[in-house]
């Protein structure tokens, strides 16, 4: 399916350049980039080159590009790679801030940085 962005959208903008991110890794589908307010050193965001709010409303071709980047981005990492989470939010109670489908790829480095 043809990528499909919203106007007043941030991540619409960070894929279309109109705002500026420390950009990872981009396919024909997906954009990765550092997150603005890390929860860790490397904490990165995947996300559909499409825009919808939900993970069930994205087509299958974006879903299936977007954890191949995700385990590159954790192989990046290196030793940092031993602990991770990957995250991914559904709506405002299940804590969704921005309303475009994104994966964190959060790097748990130590007890303190990262998650939980
Ligand atoms: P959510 O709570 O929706 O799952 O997470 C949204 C994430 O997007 C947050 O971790 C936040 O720091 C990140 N974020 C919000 N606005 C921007 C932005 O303009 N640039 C970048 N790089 N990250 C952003
Ligand atoms: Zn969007």
């Amino acid at each position: 399916m043809a990528a499909k962005h919203l106007a007043n959208c941030i991540f619409c903008k960070i894929i279309k350049g109109d705002i500026p991110s420390y950009k990872l890794i981009e396919t024909e589908f997906s954009f990765s980039f550092l997150d603005i307010g890390p929860l860790s050193r490397g904490h990165a965001l995947v996300i559909p080159k499409y825009h919808a709010q939900k993970l069930h409303e994205l087509p299958d071709e974006y879903l299936a590009d977007a954890m191949p980047i995700a385990k590159k981005i954790v192989l990046a990492l290196g030793e940092g790679a031993e602990n991770y989470n990957i995250l991914q939010n559904n709506g405002r109670l299940a804590h969704q801030e921005v309303d475009h489908v994104h994966f964190h790829v959060i790097p748990k480095p130590n007890a303190e940085e990262g998650l939980i």
